[in-house]
This record gives structure tokens, sequence and C-alpha cells, in this order.
């Protein structure tokens, strides 16, 4: 593909999770790399670092988000109150770059700022959605706005459609939901179908079923250029810092010996969770490396609510950081499984590096990641509940007992398959392409 000139301006409107900046850094990485200039706007809380990325100019806007919007249990409210407090200030911040520029190729929002989207159309731009989930995830949309509740879910006939337990992901997903939760999944469904083009952060053969059913859904063409860490490597964006001394104690254990734990950047967990995970890996007797973000277990600053003794029992055996350098652990040879809440950022690092996982999804697309690695790609099995002597069975079922093996071979195979198709011309630049066309065409 031919660089274009840098005059053609594309603005991506970013969302400042950690699973939101990162896919969406990796994206502006790619597109700069074609010849588009890049301006990313993007709300005050959690502000990436620009100097990391002197290539790209960033807009901060007033987000007016305190810390009692994040330690709302409802993991909606945050995200509706940043699209209504959001909006103006984007549509001014828009107007003044097309103001300055007098042209803006298009504008690149995060599913989560749905709020661009009006915005975007009324000023007569090309907007174009990135979703930073999977593409199965689309396929709840349709039933929580309710724009085809009857068709949706229960005319599902492929088997791998129907291992996803949907139905049941639904009844789950739907309980509890609250007012903002449900706003927040109509204002989704409305974005992915008013949208010119969905951005997918995905490989096309790993979601071929529910692909196929959400391209009936939504009339705009669905771009898959995943996995995007892969096409930007390089691209910086971790909120916290890396704790590189991980990896000199991973240099130090066998090969695929080593559990590596971590829940990802949002999820908490509870002071009794923690010590059942404890001595659940302690009595694994596997090597792990744990992720314990300062603030994740509530109510404590880090681990000092780590159980009396727990130490002593794992010596050498256990390494705890703060943050890891996550591609770079899952690369290494002796990391031989994964405890992750599945995430798809996690979900899908995991799948290029063939690690098998166990899952402990705790809200959202978890639960449905969830049910595509256990039951669809059958490379994990889930954690049923965290409790210790659980926990040591199922970390046992992974990485000692005959039943891994077969869950060890499949996340190879996916893996080889993964990296045979970033190695074909064809697929991702092909989709590339086509997202430049799109870009190029008003
Ligand atoms: N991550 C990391 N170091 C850690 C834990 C997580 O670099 O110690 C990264 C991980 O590689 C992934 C992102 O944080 O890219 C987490 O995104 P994901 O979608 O998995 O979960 P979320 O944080 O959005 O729940």
């Amino acid at each position: 593909m031919e660089k274009q000139q840098k005059s053609s301006h594309v603005v991506l409107v970013m969302v400042n999770f950690q699973g939101h900046i990162t896919p969406m850094l990796q994206l502006a990485s790619i597109l700069h790399s074609k010849g588009f200039s890049i301006t990313i706007v993007h709300p005050e809380f959690n502000s990436p670092n620009p100097s990391n990325h002197p290539e790209f100019t960033f807009i901060s806007i007033p987000d007016k988000l305190t810390e009692s919007h994040f330690s709302d249990k409802d993991a909606a409210s945050p995200v509706w109150s940043l699209n209504k407090n959001c909006a103006a200030p984007l549509q001014q911040c828009l107007e003044k770059i097309l103001h300055s520029l007098h042209h803006i190729a298009a504008v690149i929002y995060d599913t989560l700022m749905y709020s661009a989207q009006t915005i975007t159309e009324d000023l007569g731009l090309l907007g174009i959605v990135l979703r930073t989930g999977s593409a199965t995830t689309m396929l709840f949309y349709p039933a929580f706005s309710q724009l085809d509740e009857e068709h949706f879910v229960y005319e599902i006939k492929s088997p791998e459609l129907e291992a996803l337990q949907l139905k049941r992901l639904r009844a789950l997903l739907s309980q509890n939901a609250t007012k903002a939760m449900t706003e927040v999944r109509v204002a989704f469904a409305n974005v992915l179908k008013r949208s010119s083009a969905i951005i997918v952060n995905s490989m096309e053969f790993l979601e071929l079923e529910a692909l196929s059913k959400v391209k009936q859904y939504f009339p705009a063409p669905i771009i898959t250029i995943g996995p995007l860490h892969k096409f930007a490597p390089a691209v910086c964006s971790s909120l916290l810092t890396e704790d590189d001394k991980c990896i000199s104690w991973l240099n130090k254990q066998a090969p695929k010996s080593v559990i590596y734990v971590s829940f990802g950047s949002i999820a908490n967990i509870d002071k009794q969770e923690l010590i059942e995970i404890a001595w659940g890996l302690s009595s694994s007797k596997q090597p792990f490396l744990w992720v314990v973000r300062p603030g994740m277990v509530s109510g404590s600053e880090w681990i000092e609510s780590l159980p009396n003794g727990f130490e002593e029992s794992v010596g050498e055996r256990g390494c705890i950081v703060k943050w890891a350098p996550q591609k770079e652990v899952l690369a290494h040879a002796a990391v031989g499984g994964f405890w992750t809440h599945c995430g798809w950022n996690s979900t899908i690092e995991s799948i290029c590096e063939g690690v098998p996982m166990l899952c402990r999804p705790f809200f959202g697309d978890q639960y449905l990641n969830t049910s595509s690695i256990c039951n669809v790609w059958k490379i994990g099995l889930e954690v049923q509940n965290l409790e210790r002597g659980n926990i040591e069975r199922t970390i046992k079922r992974l990485m000692v007992d005959m039943e891994g093996n077969g869950i060890r071979k499949r996340a190879i195979d996916l893996k080889e398959k993964a990296a045979f198709y970033l190695m074909e011309e064809g697929s991702t630049s092909c989709s590339l392409n086509m997202l430049i066309k799109r870009i190029l065409s008003v």
C-alpha cells in the first residue's frame, strides 16, 4: 500500500482505560505509518504520556469525572458520565481542528465514546467506530437495544455459536443491569448501527461464525485488522510502570512451568479472595508470576493482606509485581499458562503466543470471552470459584494433568494459525487497504 500524503488527517477519539488506550494507540501508529497525520483527542483522566508519541498531536478535553465515578460498583457509570460531560468539549475541539485544518479525513472513536458519533455526523465528517472487544460481543447488541429481540440469540444454528451459550450469558448480563448500563448498551448498539465502518481488533478466522452473523445486523463494513499489537509492537501505552524484574525471574524458571496471573487493569478482588488465590497458588506447587495492582485489593494499598506464612511457603517459586510487561511475559519460554480475567486484549495476546488460559471473568464481555476460550476454541479452563482447593486443582488440571495436553496442543495450533494469518499477504493488508479506502472515500 502506497503511503498517503501527510495532509490526510485522522482524528482519533480515545477513552483512557488501559484496555482501550492500547489498541487505539496501536491503530494510530499503523495509520501514521501509512502516511496519515494523527490527532488524538482524549478525556483528562488517565491521560497518556504525549512524550512517548511525539509523532501524534494530543488534545485533552475536560471530563469532570471524580473518584466517585470509578468507585461506583456500576461499571457503566463512568462511561455514561464521560459521554454526558465530554460531548460539548469534544464538539468544540473537533470544530477547532476543522477550522484550522479545513479538512478531517475521518474521526475514529472508541465505542465507549458513543457521543462522538452524533457530533461527527452533525459536522458532516466520516465517523468510524473502533471496537476494542471481540466481534462476537456484537452479537449481544441487537438484543440489548431490543432491535431484534426475538431473532437474535435464539436462532443460532451453528455448533460454534451454540457452544458460546449466548442465551445463558445474555441472562447473566441482564441480571441487575442498572439504568446507566442499559442506556450505555443501547448507545453502543446505535453507534454500531450508524457508523460508516466498524474496526475490530480481531482475526477473521478466530470468529468466523460470529462475524457472519454480526454482519447481518450491522450494515457498515466490519473491518477486522487485528491483532493490533502484532502490527504495532513498539507502541508504549502502559499507564503503570512495567516491572522488568519479573523477566529476570522468568529467565530462571523451567520451560512452560510458570503460571502467569493477571486480572487486567480494572478488576478488583477483596481481601479474602487475595488470601484464597495466595494459598491456591502456593499449594499448586507451580512457579507463578502474579500481578497485583496497587489498590486492586479492596481496602488495601497493595499486598499487605497476604496471609502469614505465605511468603515462606512459596519462597523463590513466586514473584509478585505491580504491573508486568505482559506481552513479553506471555512470549517468554518459561510461561506455560495464563490465569486471566479474559479482557479481550489479554485474550488475543495469549492466543498469539499459544499460552493456554485459566479463566476467571469479572464483568461484561469477559464472560463471553471465557466462553469462547473454554467452549469454542477449547484452549482454557474456567476457575469456577475463588476457593483455595478449587484453584489448586484447576491449576494442576491445566499445567500438570493429562487433561491439559489437549488444551495446550490446541493453544499452540491456534498460535500457528494466527502466525500464518499474519504472514499471509491477503487478509490483513486487504483489511487495512479497505480501511484506508474508506477513510479517503469522502
Ligand atoms: N497489561 C500489562 N501488564 C499487566 C497487566 C495487563 O501490560 O501487568 C496489559 C495487557 O497486556 C493488556 C491490557 O493491559 O493489553 C489489559 O487489557 P484487557 O483488555 O486484557 O483488560 P482490561 O484491563 O481492559 O480489563
